[in-house]
């Protein structure tokens, strides 16, 4: 981005200090003076600590100008100063005037419960084999993320892909209406912040409110297999494409085989290409057909859709095969954890090869409120004990999954362990696996399996 601090006073509704002919160029935003760079803008936002405090040490790294606060005390400093009276705000509309009067690209914005970033990058990978696109940077997807990564885009940018993500109503509506988006995407309707939301209605509401700021000629396009989706669409006046494992969706997919390290499927249109992804689990293959989807909006053609699949890169793929120190298979899946995600990647996991048995590892899921008894004892439903030998239960709440396993499966395949004996569980699983076993592990990050998969790995 290249702009007169001037104009950007004008964008803001702030008086400046120069005139357009003497005022200095501003080539970005930070609001992080680690990422600063020469020549941004900082905008100082209310984090652990008050941005403006670090206004000095934003000066020293070569910030060209700062925003200030209207209800902050007066800043001493050399930088020129834009006084508003929210930076956030101030940051929002200045990303919203740079998209739409200085680059205005087509815009693809897209949400969901789970599989936003798979969803983006894919999307992001097709589109690139014909247009020069920006994507949201890694995972960067809420109401400052989305304004710096339009912030972001050079000018001669044609699509670009933004992640949009919510934890309350209102967020949604907010970042649609300033991305005004040609195509928005839900990739589904979980469980996340169910805490907050207490049904899956609210948050299928909550969702649709990226259809707030949909362009007239716009396209939705949205997992059909949700009926929370489909009954809400019918109040969307755009046009409407969905997705799904469904035959009554304008595009399924068919012939699913899941691998360890990639799957493949074909498709209700052009049956004869055989598509394949470079990452495991079934759900992947919806988030790929939401892809697909956007990628004939924009005329790619389906074998030049097929090839970028193929081949796309991952942001940072939070499921991780590493080998445990007896040898085993491991499959780490530990930084987040929902009802619907659980229940997905062990229904995948079931359907690998092994030689030896197949462990599952799982922990408490946070944040799911009144329901997480219920929601707990849902994933019983995924575990099939003719595919799964053990089962290792570490948490709480994960109890109510005990209880339900009880009915399924022999009360000694199922070792429960209360949160915070996870040294317990380390011993109890380093004496069980054996070098053929293959094992997940999966919990919300606050149960912090991680070290028990150092554990394994390091044999320690
Ligand atoms: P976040 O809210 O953290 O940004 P996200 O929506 O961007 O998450 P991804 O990072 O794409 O989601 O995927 C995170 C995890 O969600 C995956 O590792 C997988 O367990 C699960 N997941 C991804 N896609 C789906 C899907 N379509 N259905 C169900 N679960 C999914
Ligand atoms: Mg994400």
């Amino acid at each position: 981005m290249k702009m007169k601090l001037a104009e950007i006073a004008r964008v803001v509704g702030a008086q400046c200090p120069y005139s357009d002919a003497d005022s200095p160029t501003i080539t970005g935003v930070a609001f992080d003076t680690r990422q600063l760079k020469p020549g941004d803008l900082f905008v100082p936002l209310a984090g652990e600590r008050d941005g403006h405090e670090f206004i000095g040490a934003a000066k020293a790294k070569g910030a060209a100008a700062t925003f200030v606060a209207t209800d902050h005390e007066p800043i001493e400093t050399a930088l020129p100063q834009l006084v508003v009276p929210s930076p956030l705000t101030a940051l929002q509309q200045l990303a919203q005037y740079y998209l739409l009067m200085k680059v205005n690209p087509k815009v693809v914005a897209i949400t969901g419960s789970n599989g936003k970033t798979t969803t983006k990058d894919m999307t992001a990978a097709v589109l690139a084999t014909q247009y020069h696109v920006v994507k949201t940077p890694e995972n960067f997807n809420n109401e400052i993320g989305v304004p710096v990564t339009i912030l972001g885009m050079d000018t001669n940018t044609e699509v670009l892909v933004v992640e949009m993500g919510m934890d309350r109503p209102g967020q949604l509506h907010a970042m649609s209406t300033l991305a005004e988006p040609d195509v928005a995407v839900i990739t589904m309707i979980g469980e996340a912040h169910i805490e907050f939301f207490k049904t899956r209605d609210k948050i299928a509401d909550a969702k649709l409110e990226i259809t707030d700021g949909l362009k007239e000629d716009g396209l939705f396009i949205y997992n059909g297999d949700e009926p929370l989706l489909t009954e809400r669409a019918k109040n969307v006046d755009q046009g409407q494409k969905t997705f799904g494992l469904g035959p009554e969706n304008s595009l399924f997919a068919r012939d699913i085989e899941s691998f360890e390290d990639h799957t493949d499927f074909s498709l209700s249109r052009w049956p004869d290409l055989k598509f394949t992804i470079p990452i495991m689990g079934e759900y992947n293959v919806t988030n790929a057909l939401a892809a697909i989807l956007v990628g004939r909006r924009f005329h790619v053609k389906p074998e030049t859709i097929q090839r970028a699949l193929a081949h796309f890169q991952v942001t940072k793929n939070r499921t991780e095969w590493l080998t445990g120190d007896a040898g085993e298979s491991i499959l780490s899946d530990v930084y987040n954890a929902n009802p619907t995600a659980m229940k997905a990647v062990i229904t995948d996991f079931a359907e690998f090869p092994t030689t030896g048995r197949r462990i599952v590892v799982l922990g408490d899921m946070l944040e799911l409120g009144d329901l997480a008894g219920d929601l707990h004892a849902s994933v019983a439903e995924a575990i099939d004990p003719a595919k799964i030998a053990e089962v290792y239960l570490y948490g709480t709440q994960i109890t109510s999954l005990q209880a339900a396993l009880a009915a399924k499966m022999p009360a000694d395949r199922v070792h429960y362990f209360a949160t915070p004996h996870q040294a317990d569980l380390i011993d109890a699983l380093q004496q069980d696996i054996s070098y053929q076993d293959m094992v997940l592990l999966k919990a919300s990050h606050g149960l912090h399996l991680e070290n028990v998969v150092k554990a394994l790995v390091e044999g320690s």
